[in-house]
């Protein structure tokens, strides 16, 4: 069962201590979006947990603004977003600095929203502070708190007051065989997939309503397998500043990974591989889930019927480059097509049915040590006069598959000594195109 998470999300001008309350909130439950260039923030969009209640909290302070943006626009931008994800809206403003014109900017773009929005007065860090802050009510929302997200005072309160709200347990549809989403940056021909992928089954394509806020799902028919495209709604959004196109690029491809089992990620296949395309693929890799990588437009490279043909001289050097600009990807397959002709789709389904089924493969726990120990013996790890032993391998999870080695010392473990076994596993066993993850722990920790 699909389960949606309610989504808050926290707007503000700048200053007010957005990003201050969303660490508070998010705690240690983050998912951090790293190497991120072009995203102010490392962290903006997190799963957080509050007593019963998992929920998303998404920091618009991350959207990127470029020094032309002016202030006004910043703030409308926030709005939009909140429109769109918000389940709930924490509109931060500054009890130390009092009301701001940018606040009633935003108090009036808010104004009408018909989902709740809880006004937030930080760094009230003394009682005279909150109490100044009550001239806050005068924008006219009629839910004040007052926090001092540094010293973390009232976020309980908060937390209590807006999670209570919160929709409980959410259903999704049952499960389908593939749960797939569409996930690159504009105008690469996302939607123009959606549409080759419902083709002339037009009829029997239903829009499923929405799991989360504003994202509705479809599902079509594919060699009379049942898939739901995951948040067909998102392909079609657009942001107007180049900072909001960053934004909803990578925080809507995250939204959909919750819920996807695949991530079907389209490339412009003569735009070549981008920073953006990279982005992508990279928060798909870090939520460990399959990865298919169409290269799309492939019909202005080669002739239309050239997605299905054998590998020609343009798509080895695609795939090569590509392999380069992004190792980490390896598993990833690689298909050539052309929405628009309708050409190299079923590759592209296949692939992705193999990665989710991959992802869920279970690797038997003898064969598994065969394989590790024979892999060390071949190539031997010895540091600091110390050689590596490991004792016992087990796959201790799938989707994706996680194994975990004990050994007498998880610290020798080097990176380029864990890409080495994990090499080792995938060439013994069906793993394409799924990431899989290895964890060397302390003999010591079994006991
Ligand atoms: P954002 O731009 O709205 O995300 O604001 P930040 O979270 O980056 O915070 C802006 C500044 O306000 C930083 O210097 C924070 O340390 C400070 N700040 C945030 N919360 C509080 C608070 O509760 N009390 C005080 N005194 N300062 C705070
Ligand atoms: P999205 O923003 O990623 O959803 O991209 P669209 O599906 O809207 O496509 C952007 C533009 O690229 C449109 O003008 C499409 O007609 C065009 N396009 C999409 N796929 C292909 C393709 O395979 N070949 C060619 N030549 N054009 C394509």
């Amino acid at each position: 069962m699909a389960r949606r998470l309610p989504t808050l999300v926290i707007v503000g001008r700048p200053n007010v201590g957005k990003s201050t309350l969303f660490n508070r909130i998010a705690g240690s439950k983050i998912a951090v979006i790293e190497d991120m260039p072009g995203v102010t923030r490392d962290r903006l969009y997190a799963e957080a947990k509050f007593k019963d209640h998992a929920f998303t909290v998404v920091d618009t302070g991350g959207i990127l603004f470029s020094d032309e943006d002016p202030l006004i626009e910043q703030i409308r931008v926030q709005a939009e977003v909140a429109m769109a994800e918000a389940d709930t809206v924490l509109f931060v403003v500054d009890a130390m600095e009092g009301i701001n014109p940018a606040d009633w900017d935003l108090a009036n773009r808010l104004r009408g929203f018909k989902r709740p929005v809880v006004l937030v007065a930080n760094k009230a860090d003394n009682a005279s502070r909150a109490l100044e802050a009550q001239e806050f009510h005068s924008l006219g929302f009629g839910d004040l708190f007052t926090v001092s997200a540094v010293q973390g005072v009232g976020i309980d309160d908060l937390l209590t007051y807006v999670t209570d709200a919160f929709p409980r347990d959410v259903e999704g549809a049952p499960d389908e065989e593939l749960r797939l989403a569409i996930v690159g940056r504009p105008n690469v021909g996302k939607s123009s997939m959606l549409n080759a992928f419902s083709g002339d089954q037009r009829a029997i394509v239903s829009n499923i309503p929405g799991t989360t806020r504003d994202a509705i799902d479809t599902q079509v028919q594919w060699k009379g397998k049942e898939i739901r495209l995951i948040d067909t709604a998102g392909i079609r959004r657009r942001g107007k500043t180049q900072g909001s196109i960053e934004f909803y690029m990578v925080l809507r491809a995250q939204k959909a990974m919750e819920r996807a089992e695949c991530a079907l990620l389209v490339i412009d296949g003569q735009e070549g591989v981008t920073d953006g395309d990279k982005r992508v693929a990279k928060t798909v890799h870090d939520m460990g889930k399959p990865l298919v990588i169409a290269v799309n437009k492939w019909d202005l490279v080669e002739p239309p019927d050239g997605c299905l043909g054998l590998n020609s001289a343009a798509k080895k050097d695609f795939v090569r480059v590509f392999r380069n600009e992004m190792p980490e990807v390896d598993y990833a397959q690689i298909r050539f097509t052309s929405a628009q002709e309708e050409s190299g789709m079923d590759g592209v389904m296949r692939a992705a049915f193999t990665g989710v089924e991959n992802w869920k493969f279970r690797v038997a726990t003898g064969p598994l040590n065969r394989l590790i120990q024979d892999a060390v013996f071949e190539k031997p790890l010895t540091r600091k006069g110390q050689p590596l032993k490991v004792r016992y391998a087990t796959q201790a999870e799938t989707c994706p598959p996680t194994f975990v080695l004990f050994c007498n010392d998880p610290d020798l473990m080097h990176f380029s000594y864990q890409r080495y076994l994990m090499n080792r596993i995938r060439k013994a066993f069906p793993l394409e195109g799924t990431p899989i993850r290895l964890v060397a722990r302390s003999s010591r920790d079994r006991d």
